[in-house]
């Protein structure tokens, strides 16, 4: 029978989650829901220096709203070190592990010595001749078997080292806690992982941890190396200093957690077809780490717009109120349902996430003061005179005047005005567009008309023909 699949997510607590961090959670996710297995979140504390005071809530926090939910207790490192320690004696009594007492200074002179010899840094040459019975507290050291490795990574495919790679490396610290090179493997053998799924930082530590696997006689599980996500420029991995915004600003600015899913999935990974938009469902039948491509994903912002924007013209009109919910401008708070139901209506086309809303629908809720500035900055609208615009505003209202403000009769009334007129609808369209909404852009006219209704409608057109002088 084959094993129940079983993957992890490790973080360390070491700030915030962002775009590359959540997406080794996603893929080790889709990885694990495919096969009906189980996916755990594992919080690697170990290294307390490092440690960013609220960021193992802020993980949870973020995995949770974007569903990647781990299937069992949230484990966390400091739990276990009793754990270590039990392997650490383990490997001391095998003989695979010796204390290491030296001093900072006397490991510099390790270092000094082999950047002279023009040699690369190898700790097992350079292994104390008597050193002390380990107890917790010391340094205690991997004792290498350095060998030729070939190995098979789930993404990267056939791979190959030679034994200069094996070194012997620290497993405990003096502080009592394990690194991640010993905890890691201890953690996934006692949690039963059958893939390591990971970032390519860890790529060259592999032989090394293979050459540890042995020591503790577990079993090597599948790796799978993930590329690293590259900022907008492609050249670098994507960092905090350039853009790798928190993944709960996300949440704020109103992206959909579905659609930040499905943009991480395809963030080096595609099912072979020129399909983009995935449902979180597909995604998971759909997934396959073979898939995933060798080099780094540009991460590009304006994707993500783009294909929330597509997530969100999914919705039906109810979810996408309720998902808009907190995002309306301060001047809706009295408006009535229905009629935020009918502007998010028309603004759903061109949503890209929901904290565009408030500069997108302001103007459906609140008179703006009439900016004849909008007309004077028009392209077409700044050839005409004063009294060209006012006579075309003059005309508008009084056509309009007698709509009855369906959007039909809108219509009509806007392509009788422009026959009457004689002007184009770039730019009669535009003017009316500009008096009644102060944006140079909206919904189509006539809805929008139809939606602010007459009062409003007339009284905007009027209120910038006053201003037009
Ligand atoms: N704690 C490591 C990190 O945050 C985890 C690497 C792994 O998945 O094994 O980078």
């Amino acid at each position: 029978m084959s094993k129940v699949t079983r993957t992890r997510f490790a973080p360390s607590p070491t700030g915030f989650l962002h775009v590359g961090g959540v997406r080794t959670a996603l893929f080790a996710w889709l990885v694990a829901k495919q096969a009906n297995g189980k996916f755990l979140l594992r919080i690697e504390d170990t290294d307390k220096a490092r440690e960013v005071k609220g960021s193992e809530q802020h993980i949870i926090d973020s995995l949770k709203w974007l569903g990647i939910n781990p299937d069992e207790e949230v484990y966390k490192q400091s739990d276990r070190l009793e754990l270590y320690e039990k392997k650490a004696y383990e490997l001391v009594g095998s003989g695979r592990a010796y204390a290491d007492n030296r001093t900072p200074a006397e490991l510099d002179e390790i270092r000094n010595d082999a950047v002279a010899k023009k040699r690369p840094i190898l700790f097992r040459e350079y292994r104390p001749d008597n050193p002390p019975a380990w107890k917790k507290g010391m340094p205690l050291r991997f004792k290498s078997e350095p060998k030729d490795y070939a190995w098979t990574d789930a993404v990267m495919g056939q791979l190959n080292t030679g034994p200069e790679v094996v070194d012997d490396f620290i497993l405990m610290k003096s502080d009592g806690f394990p690194t991640y090179n010993f905890a890691h493997i201890v953690d996934d053998d006692d949690m039963e992982i059958t893939h390591v799924i990971r970032s390519q930082e860890f790529l060259a530590s592999v032989p090394k941890y293979l050459n540890l696997y042995e020591a503790l006689g577990v079993q090597v599980p599948i790796f799978a190396t993930l590329p690293y996500v590259m900022g907008d420029d492609g050249h670098k991995k994507l960092s905090k200093r350039d853009g790798a915004k928190d993944v709960l600003e996300y949440r704020t600015d109103g992206y959909l957690p579905d659609a930040l899913v499905n943009f991480l999935a395809t963030l080096g990974w595609n099912d072979g077809t020129e399909q983009e938009i995935f449902t979180t469902a597909e995604l998971i039948a759909k997934f396959d780490l073979s898939r995933v491509q060798k080099s780094g994903a540009k991460f590009d912002p304006r994707r993500l717009e783009w294909m929330n924007g597509a997530h969100l013209r999914k919705l039906s009109l109810d979810e996408l109120y309720k998902r808009a919910e907190d995002f309306w401008p301060k001047e809706a708070e009295k408006a009535d349902e229905t009629y935020k139901r009918r502007v998010l209506g028309l603004v759903q086309e061109r949503l890209k996430y929901l904290a565009e809303l408030p500069e997108l629908t302001k103007f459906f809720f609140v008179d703006l003061p009439a900016d004849p500035n909008l007309i004077s900055n028009h392209k077409q609208l700044k050839k005409l005179s004063t009294s060209e615009l006012k006579k075309l505003l003059e005309q508008s209202r009084d056509a309009l005047k007698d709509s009855d403000f369906s959007q039909r009769d809108l219509s009509d009334k806007l392509n009788g005005l422009l026959e009457k007129t004689g002007q184009k609808p770039a730019v009669l369209f535009s003017l009316i567009r500009i008096a009644t909404t102060q944006a140079p852009a909206s919904p189509e006219l006539s809805a929008t008309l139809a939606v602010l209704g007459r009062d409003r409608s007339l009284y905007r057109i009027d209120a910038m023909l006053s201003e037009v002088k």
